[in-house]
C-alpha cells in the first residue's frame, strides 16, 4: 500500500467530476487500499479518489474509534435521505478549516464493494455526513461551496498563509473529524 499526496483547495483538479468504475479489478482494489492507507496516515475519517487526483467513483471511510472498520464504496449512489441537520465538517483538502454544513443525518446508499458486488447500507450521523461529503468530492464539490463567497475568500487567504508557513514534517491536527 502507498500513502498518496492529497490535493489541497483551491487546486482546480478537485473540481473534476469522477467517472464511473466499469469493472472492479485489481487496479481498483489497489486504489481502495492506497486510499485507506492515505486516510489512516492523515488521521482522516474519509477520503475520495478525487482528493488523490484519481478521477474515478471510489471513496473510503472509517468513523470507528478503533480505526478498524474500513468501508469501501465504489460507484456510490444515495437512494434515500432523511433528517437534514447541521454538522461540523473538516476536510483533508482544507487542513485546519472547519465549518457547519447542513446534510441529511440518515441516508440509504447503494454501492459496489471491493469484490464488485452491489449492496445497500443505512448510515446515520457522522457516517451519513461523511458519505455525502465524499460523494460531493466525486462530483467536484467541496464543503466550502456551501458557505458564502466572503467566507471562502477568508479561508483561501488563511490556507495560503499557512502553506507559506508550513515546515516540512510538521502537522497541526484538530480533534474534530476530517474527511
Ligand atoms: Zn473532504
Amino acid at each position: 500500500m502507498t500513502k498518496l499526496a492529497i490535493l489541497e483547495y483551491p487546486d482546480p483538479r478537485l473540481r473534476t467530476k469522477a467517472a464511473p468504475i466499469e469493472a472492479v479489478d485489481a487496479t481498483v482494489r489497489r486504489l481502495a487500499d492506497d486510499l485507506l492507507e492515505t486516510m489512516y496516515g492523515s488521521n482522516g475519517v474519509g477520503l475520495a479518489a478525487t482528493q488523490v487526483d484519481v478521477h474515478r467513483r471510489l471513496l473510503v471511510l472509517d468513523v470507528s474509534e478503533e480505526r478498524n472498520r474500513p468501508i469501501v464504496l465504489i460507484n456510490p449512489e444515495i437512494v434515500a435521505t432523511e433528517e437534514p441537520g447541521p454538522c461540523e465538517e473538516g476536510c483533508l483538502s482544507l487542513p485546519g478549516i472547519y465549518a457547519s454544513v447542513t446534510r441529511a443525518q440518515k441516508i440509504r446508499v447503494r454501492a459496489q464493494d471491493r469484490t464488485g458486488a452491489t449492496f445497500e447500507m443505512d448510515a446515520v450521523g457522522l457516517t451519513a455526513v461523511c458519505i455525502q461529503h465524499e460523494m460531493d468530492h466525486l462530483d467536484g464539490r467541496l464543503f466550502v461551496d456551501y458557505l458564502s463567497e466572503l467566507k471562502r475568500q477568508v479561508i483561501r487567504r488563511r490556507l495560503a498563509k499557512e502553506r507559506r508557513q508550513r515546515t516540512v514534517g510538521s502537522e497541526a491536527r484538530s480533534a474534530a473529524p476530517v474527511t
